[in-house]
């Protein structure tokens, strides 16, 4: 499953650069996903709680996610539009636009730990 494997690489990323006393403060982890990345937040949510009861049951850690939209813009007049519906046009000029400038992050953000 896509989102497990994601929490997991995000746990490791943590282990590799906090200490582990560092690691075992860790109370709140904020995630970035981009509307391209194909992530549901749902299941990114149920596979969190997967790994923390399976792995880290005695550090309850929380997730928080925040969904990025996808935004283009517009190499002809650089205006930035979100795109909905995967409607890849400019709404200024009202060209075919293909250069994301948002929607593809996948990452984490924020880390907060207990004093
Ligand atoms: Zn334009």
């Amino acid at each position: 499953m896509h989102e497990i494997s994601l929490i997991r690489s995000t746990f490791r990323t943590l282990e590799e650069e906090f200490s582990k006393e560092d690691f075992q403060k860790i109370t709140d982890i904020y995630l970035k996903i981009g509307q391209l990345s194909n992530v549901e937040p749902i299941l990114l949510q149920n596979a969190f709680d997967a790994v923390i009861s399976a792995e880290f049951a005695e550090q309850p850690m929380k997730l928080h996610i925040e969904l990025l939209p996808t935004l283009i813009k517009c190499p002809i007049c650089e205006h930035t539009t979100e795109v909905i519906n995967y409607k890849f046009i400019c709404e200024n000029c009202e060209r075919p636009c293909s250069q994301i400038v948002q929607g593809n992050e996948l990452l984490i953000n924020k880390i907060e730990t207990a004093p």
